[in-house]
C-alpha cells in the first residue's frame, strides 16, 4: 500500500467546530453565491468566520443559516475520506487556495452530499456529534461579513487531546 504524505495541518481546531465551519462555508456558498471563507478562527468555545459579501444578510437570512446547519446536523450526515493526486481534484472543488508546496497526495473531506472539499483538518464521523450550532453575533463592516459562532457537541470529551 502506498504511504500518504500530507500537509501537516497548521493548528489542531476542535472538530465539532470545525466540521460546522465546512457545513457554514457551503450554506454561505449556496445562499449568497460567495466564496469560502479564507479568513477563520476557529476555537471551542468560540468561533469566528468572514465572508466577503457586498451587502449586510438581513435577519432572516441570518436566522436561515443558523436553521440549515442545525438542519444538517440533524441528519447525521457521515464524514468521509478520500485521497486523491493534485492533478485529480474534482472540477467544483475549490483548490487555488492550495499552496504551491502542498503535498502531492490531497485529502477530499466530504459530509453526505452537501459539501466536498479538500482539506486536513480534524472532524467529527458525522454531523450529529456537531450537537447544536448557534450564530452568537454577527457584524458587517466594508464588504466582510463576520459570523461569530458556536457549538454544543454531542460528545464534549470525545476531542480531548
Ligand atoms: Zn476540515
Amino acid at each position: 500500500m502506498e504511504e500518504f504524505v500530507l500537509n501537516t495541518h497548521n493548528k489542531a481546531e476542535f472538530p465539532p467546530a470545525h466540521t460546522a465551519e465546512h457545513l457554514l462555508n457551503q450554506t454561505m456558498c449556496r445562499m449568497f453565491g460567495c466564496k469560502r471563507s479564507n479568513n477563520t478562527h476557529i476555537e471551542r468555545k468560540k468561533s469566528k468566520i468572514n465572508f466577503a459579501l457586498p451587502d449586510c444578510p438581513t435577519k432572516e437570512q441570518i436566522e436561515q443559516i443558523e436553521h440549515t446547519i442545525n438542519q444538517l446536523i440533524q441528519a447525521d450526515l457521515p464524514v468521509c475520506y478520500q485521497y486523491i493526486k493534485r492533478e485529480d481534484v474534482p472540477i467544483d472543488v475549490p483548490s487555488e487556495r492550495l499552496p504551491q508546496q502542498a503535498s502531492e497526495w490531497l485529502r477530499l473531506v466530504r459530509i453526505g452530499e452537501y459539501d466536498t472539499c479538500l482539506c486536513i483538518g480534524q472532524h467529527v464521523e458525522s454531523t450529529r456529534e456537531i450537537g447544536e450550532f448557534k450564530i452568537t453575533s454577527t457584524s458587517w463592516n466594508q464588504d466582510s461579513f463576520r459570523i461569530v459562532y458556536r457549538v454544543f457537541p454531542l460528545y464534549p470529551d470525545k476531542y480531548n487531546q
